[in-house]
């Protein structure tokens, strides 16, 4: 979004609908957003509702929470990481979350209501246009959050999340559309899917050609969904920026994990021998994959998960595969969160991509200055 980094100029004062201090309400509102993600994280990948039970309990002593439990930041911090029932220990993750997820909304929200800047989209926005994209960007900015951090804790990125962002990319038109604005239709719309086909293609291409090239697994299919979602949001250019920016975290954070991992392996070689009975996935079952995340089947199968069983051989709702801990193999990089954070920085640093960009291009020859 542009004025975040390197904030270039301000809007004339009559652009402004509401005051600085408002970002407040944002970072709240995100804060109570980010203790619900909490509940997605801990509930999904071990293949419970969401909505059922309503409450929310204690992962050790099952109590049912209350009012006090529950208030975002405030209650972590206070009760000190620890159950007010029965002391065992918080994972200081749902802070995490919570603190992450309140400063996203409240920057969303300082650029769409206080600067009313028009991220991502040329033209003037009426109030309720600019309040459509805040929303999106702000749900789709959760949805990253909750994949990043159940990929981290699971290798698992759950199919609703996917199925989330594809649908506020889609719906965020939808909504434009309905509020009168043609270029939803004729620009936006046929951007959104072209997105959505960017994401897909070059993720499902990677692992194609890495299972081809190689006969290894290359590309999780959480992050090939993934992908198809963020370009759906984030349109073609953005998308394949943001993919840029997860290989360039990927390979310094990478490392890094490598590094330490090795130095672990070295003090217990016994325990993570990797690739004794490895057998990378059948090319017939990358292609069949393949062509049903092309064709949302995953999304559709959802609600009709006979349709998701017959395509995909097994219920959307199965969890054979938990691991409360699972085991990391060495040579395994998840890329998942990588590609989250690179959406994340897409969406709110766009305009210093962009600039990056233009700078290397103008370097290179391939535009003017
Ligand atoms: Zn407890």
């Amino acid at each position: 979004m542009r004025y975040l980094v390197g904030a270039v100029s301000r809007p004339q004062g009559r652009d402004r609908v509401f005051p600085a201090w408002t970002w407040i309400v944002g970072f709240w509102v995100g804060a109570a957003v980010g203790s619900f993600l909490n509940v997605v994280i801990y509930r999904l990948p071990r293949g419970l509702s969401i909505n059922e039970p309503k409450h929310s309990f204690c992962p050790s002593c099952k109590h049912r929470l209350g009012l006090p439990d529950l208030i975002p930041l405030l209650s972590w911090a206070f009760l000190r990481g620890k159950c007010r029932h029965c002391k065992a220990k918080v994972s200081s993750r749902y802070f995490i979350v919570e603190l992450i997820n309140a400063s996203i909304w409240a920057v969303i929200w300082y650029q769409i209501f206080v600067l009313k800047s028009d991220p991502l989209l040329p033209g003037h926005l009426s109030f309720g246009e600019a309040a459509a994209y805040g929303i999106a960007y702000a749900l789709f900015a959760s949805a990253l959050v909750a994949a990043i951090f159940t990929d981290l804790a699971h290798y698992i990125i759950p199919d609703q999340v996917n199925a989330f962002m594809l649908f506020v990319g889609l719906g965020l038109n939808a909504a434009l559309i309905w509020m009168g604005s043609p270029e939803a239709w004729l620009w936006g719309i046929p951007n959104s899917v072209a997105g959505a086909l960017v994401g897909w293609g070059v993720l499902w291409g990677i692992a194609f050609l890495g299972r081809i090239a190689f006969r290894k697994d290359a590309m999780g299919h959480g992050d090939i969904k993934m992908a198809r979602g963020i370009g759906a949001v984030l349109l073609p250019v953005m998308a394949l920026m943001s993919f840029a920016v997860a290989v360039v975290l990927g390979a310094v954070f990478g490392v890094v994990t490598a590094i330490v991992r090795s130095r672990k392996a070295a003090k217990e070689p016994e325990s993570e021998i990797m690739g004794e009975h490895y057998e990378p996935e059948s090319i017939g079952s990358l292609l069949k994959c393949g062509l049903g995340y092309l064709l949302c089947i995953d999304v559709v199968g959802l609600l009709f998960t006979r349709l998701y069983e017959s395509w995909f051989g097994e219920n959307p709702y199965a969890v054979e595969e938990f691991e409360e801990e699972p085991v990391v193999e060495l040579t395994m990089i998840p890329f998942g969160p990588y590609l989250a954070a690179g959406a994340l920085v897409a969406l709110l640093a766009n305009d210093w991509l962009m600039g990056l960009w233009n700078a290397y291009a103008t370097n290179v020859g391939l535009q003017k200055p």
